[in-house]
């Protein structure tokens, strides 16, 4: 029978990475609605990897055969103090646009140097597993914030964050080009081996 993961999102692009990354002949994976489970959870945390902690482990409770996964990710600028960091959803309020958020975030780097520009997008990735172990595995990707914003594809701060070797955005890239490189992608490639790792155990 194939191992049962639940992945702690309702996000249906993060879902669609995460099904091409771990593979489903592998893997029975479901969103949080395909498992049946609705539940608040605060993310009360002080670090990407404590709040996928604090979801990873809040649906833990309701699966308890499966490999629970849950992320946490955000936009780190470096002369803005790691702002908006672990609150990038909630930065300039939930509801703000990101043509605002991003254009404020622009605004505030005004007169701010190339070199200094540096930023990052961090994805912590959390695992629990059904014999109660359980681990957080960050991923980043670097680049630097731009002028103005630039590209089509991806959502959030993407069309600001631009990589240093290309002077392009990510909102450029393809979904492949950038899972291949982004943050979530590497995070997730690393909790796939954990998962190997669990499965060789308990075998
Ligand atoms: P969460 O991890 O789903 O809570 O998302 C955190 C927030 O970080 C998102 O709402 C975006 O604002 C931002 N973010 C995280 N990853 C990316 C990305 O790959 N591109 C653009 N924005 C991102």
């Amino acid at each position: 029978m194939k191992q049962r993961i639940v992945f702690a999102t309702g996000n249906a692009n993060k879902m669609r990475e995460i099904r091409e990354i771990l593979g489903e002949e592998n893997y029975d994976i479901q969103s949080m609605k395909e498992a049946g489970i609705d539940c608040d959870i605060v993310e009360d945390g002080a670090t990407f990897e404590e709040n996928s902690l604090i979801k990873a482990r809040a649906v833990a409770q309701y699966a308890k055969d499966a490999i629970v996964l849950a992320d946490d990710s955000g936009l780190e600028i470096d002369a803005l103090n790691k702002e908006p960091g672990i609150y990038s959803a909630r930065y300039m309020g939930e509801d703000t646009s990101y043509d605002i958020k991003n254009a404020n975030l622009i605004e505030r780097l005004d007169g701010v140097e190339k070199d200094d520009r540096s930023a990052r997008f961090v994805c912590a990735v959390s695992a629990v597993f059904p014999n109660g172990e359980e681990v957080a595995l960050r991923g980043t990707i670097e680049g630097y914030i731009g002028w103005e914003p630039m590209g089509e594809n991806g959502f959030g701060y993407d069309p600001i964050f631009y990589l240093w070797d290309k002077d392009v955005s990510t909102a450029s890239l393809s979904p492949e080009e950038k899972n291949a490189i982004s943050h979530r992608g590497k995070a997730l490639r690393m909790i796939k081996k954990e998962i190997s790792k669990y499965e060789d155990i308990s075998r």
